[in-house]
């Protein structure tokens, strides 16, 4: 045997306790989500090249270096979606869905970077964006919701990294400020940083190979202007009043072009090497951008490869195994009988389907972890009934009804 097929570089197959705990996150996911009044969406994988060039930003990452991107047959330029809140604001401007509005969604995406622990070239996002809400309350509750998640998936360790991004013209004054400062300097730094030098220096600051050449440079929090200030600093004590712990880390800008004012990380120090859970942020004049009404935006996602990583494992509440074993190829037609009538009350059953030997039907049933097994012979046919056994006490019972017995 030698298989011919092999998955791709950067992606993966999902079962037994990976997939139990996928789900697990998406179920609960859904439950709290709910609680706070937010509807789930899903938009298609792929979407047209531009929606993301112009939203996600020409001269992000992401879109430089990440972006699955190809023609189809007719020409048209298309990605796979690397991120969830280009498509979800399309898709809520596209539908005409009325603002404010708040979804979230729980989706795969695609990108093209370096394959490690936890991080995969196609892999899943739990996220929400709540539309149209100018005030920073929504910023207090988007932040409550997501630390409502963590708890409830069981997870420790985090904190949350907070900062205020400012809006654009403070971003052109702190841009201002970085290229004069770093004039002279900037020839000692990374070809990112070069590149960056020019179109969006304030995205320096988040260089971690530069880190150490840039401590004493001021950072964007003192060049806010009196709106952005007042929002950051309601937000701070809205957090304060409700005992939320958190961080302020100035040097928080995320990797997108579109975030104004907060920002925010989450951060797990049992993902090492200062890896976030997860992240999000406003963005104020996205939608804009995007030919939609002048309402601002606030969101945030999690990676739900990390989430995985930091989980403990699941506890599997599966139904009991009722497990259906026939003595001969002759009593066959009774046993489907039974797997089927079971299966309609319900109850999880199985049977061999292929005949094998009656002792080695008993050690499936036990391998499989079987609780009962309802055993079909010759004489239980002709007396119509059942030969039930109790997997754990061993205990033996002839009967016409099992059912009374399944439920304890
Ligand atoms: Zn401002
Ligand atoms: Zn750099």
């Amino acid at each position: 045997m030698s298989i011919k097929f092999k998955k791709i570089r950067g992606t993966r197959d999902i079962y037994g306790e990976e997939f139990e705990k996928l789900f697990f996150i998406f179920e609960k996911s859904r439950e709290i989500f709910s609680k706070y009044g937010y509807d789930f969406i899903l938009t298609p994988a792929f979407e047209s090249k531009e929606l993301f060039e112009k939203s996600t930003g020409e001269t992000t990452d992401i879109v430089q270096k990440e972006m699955y991107v190809f023609e189809d047959l007719s020409g048209r330029k298309l990605a796979l979606r690397p991120e969830g809140t280009p498509p979800v604001l399309r898709a809520i401007l596209e539908n005409n869905i009325e603002i404010p509005c708040k979804f979230a969604y729980f989706m795969n995406m695609f990108r093209y970077e370096r394959p490690q622990k936890g991080r995969y070239r196609e892999f899943f996002q739990l996220g929400a964006e709540a539309v149209g809400f100018k005030e920073p309350y929504i910023d207090l509750e988007v932040l409550l919701l997501a630390e409502d998640l963590l708890k409830n998936l069981g997870i420790k360790d985090y904190r949350f990294e907070i900062n205020s991004v400012g809006c654009i013209s403070d971003r052109e004054k702190y841009s201002k400020y970085l290229r004069n400062i770093l004039k002279d300097k900037i020839n000692n730094f990374c070809e990112n940083c070069k590149r960056r030098y020019e179109r969006n220096p304030f995205r320096i600051i988040d260089c971690k190979i530069d880190k150490a050449k840039i401590r004493e440079i001021k950072s964007l929090m003192d060049f806010l202007c009196d709106d952005c200030r007042r929002h950051h600093e309601i937000l701070i004590n809205l957090l304060e009043k409700e005992n939320f712990k958190y961080v302020e880390n100035p040097l928080i800008v995320r990797g997108l072009d579109y975030y104004t004012r907060t920002a925010f990380e989450i951060i797990s120090d049992r993902l090492g090497a200062q890896d976030a859970l997860g992240g999000g942020g406003r963005y104020d004049f996205l939608l804009k951008d995007m030919g939609g009404p002048d309402s601002p935006g606030i969101g945030f996602a999690f990676g739900v490869e990390r989430l995985m990583l930091v989980m403990e494992d699941i506890k599997k509440k599966d139904k009991a195994l009722i497990y259906v074993v026939y003595v001969t190829e002759k009593e066959k037609d009774e046993a489907i009988k039974w797997v089927r009538k079971i299966r309609e009350n319900n109850l999880y059953a199985d049977m061999e389907w292929d005949y094998r030997s009656l002792k080695s039907q008993m050690r499936k049933a036990n391998n499989k972890g079987a609780k009962w097994v309802l055993i079909i012979g010759e004489e239980e046919i002709k007396r119509e009934k059942v030969k039930l056994k109790n997997m754990e006490t061993g205990e033996e019972i002839l009967t016409d009804n099992p059912f009374k017995f399944f439920e304890k």
